[in-house]
């Protein structure tokens, strides 16, 4: 009987930390699907051979994470969707036909999750702080909702300045609305501000003394925390009409995972509702 309810899996190391098993684990209970979702530890050097033998185990998807998402964008290049193609990294694989598909939904988790919070981007000036994995991933959808500029800001400035060349050699009609630079050197005001770095992990800020928030601007940690992170709270002090963490964007990037596995979109609200509940007891 377990045997033919389809097996999913978040693979990443470490792993024994993730909510994605709780996140679709209410996704199926609210859309009356049944599924097996586990976390799946793979060793640093072993990404493939453990992604081959949970699909040759009959796995039907898997989400990807920390360190693996470049590998998996790897394994799957003959058949990524743009969002994947772009961010040169994947969140999402499924196997159709024998052959290993690869999607990446972190940057429409981040716009269904601004879009909750009441922000339009369109005509927004927004500054993205932050150059990893991460920042990589919503650059071109934050450009794809109409926000008027786009900023990337990174403690190291090359890294920065990399990532905003990339995306223009890719997308050359972005050029005019993507720019980049040291955080040091990072002024002016903004619309959205979005902290994209791990700062907040080692409970630090990153340092932006020269920016000023516009009138109800919203300042976004992708980070989440029981509490408000130090960029958050950081935020408000310099002005920040609204600041929100990442939960929103961790249960919408799965909403969209779980969409293209069972073509169905579950309805975040509950779920984040109670995920949020249980980071509070935490
Ligand atoms: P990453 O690839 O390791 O990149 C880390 C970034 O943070 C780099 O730009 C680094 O700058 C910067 N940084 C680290 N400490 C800093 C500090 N004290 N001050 C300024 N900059 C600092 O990490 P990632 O995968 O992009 O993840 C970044 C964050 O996004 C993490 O907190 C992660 O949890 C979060 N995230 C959330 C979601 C979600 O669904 N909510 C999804 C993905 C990621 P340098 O280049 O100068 O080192």
């Amino acid at each position: 009987m377990t045997l033919d309810i389809p097996h999913f899996a978040v693979v990443g190391n470490p792993i024994a930390h993730s909510r994605s098993p709780a996140i679709h684990h209410e996704f199926g209970l609210q859309l009356n699907i049944a599924l097996r979702y586990e976390t799946l530890l793979a060793p640093v050097d072993a990404f493939p051979a453990t992604i081959e033998s949970f699909f040759r185990d009959g796995g039907r998807g898997l989400n990807v994470t920390l360190p693996f998402k470049e590998e998996a964008f790897a394994l799957a290049r003959d058949h990524l969707s743009e969002q994947a193609r772009l961010a040169a990294a994947v969140n999402t694989l499924w196997m159709n036909n024998g052959e290993l598909y690869g999607s990446n939904t972190d940057g429409e988790g981040l716009l269904q999750d601004i879009q909750r919070l009441g922000v339009a981007l369109q005509g927004k000036r927004v500054l993205l702080v932050g150059a990893g994995g991460a920042a990589k991933g919503v650059i071109y959808p934050l450009l794809s909702a109409q926000c008027t500029s786009l900023h990337i800001a990174n403690r190291t400035a090359g890294r920065a300045h990399a990532l905003r060349e990339r995306v223009v050699r890719l997308m050359p009609r972005l050029a005019d609305r993507l720019s980049a630079g040291g955080l040091d050197e990072t002024d002016g005001e903004w619309d959205v501000v979005i902290n994209a770095t791990s700062s907040s992990v080692g409970n630090q800020t990153p340092n932006l003394p020269g920016i000023r928030y516009a009138a109800n601007a919203l300042a976004y940690d992708m980070f989440y925390a029981p509490r408000p992170t130090p960029f958050m709270l950081q935020a408000r002090t310099q002005g920040a009409t609204q600041v929100a963490d990442g939960l929103g964007m961790l249960v919408a990037q799965a909403a969209s995972s779980f969409h293209i596995w069972f073509g169905r979109r579950p309805d975040v609200t509950p779920v984040l509702d109670t995920l949020r509940r249980q980071l509070n007891r935490a």
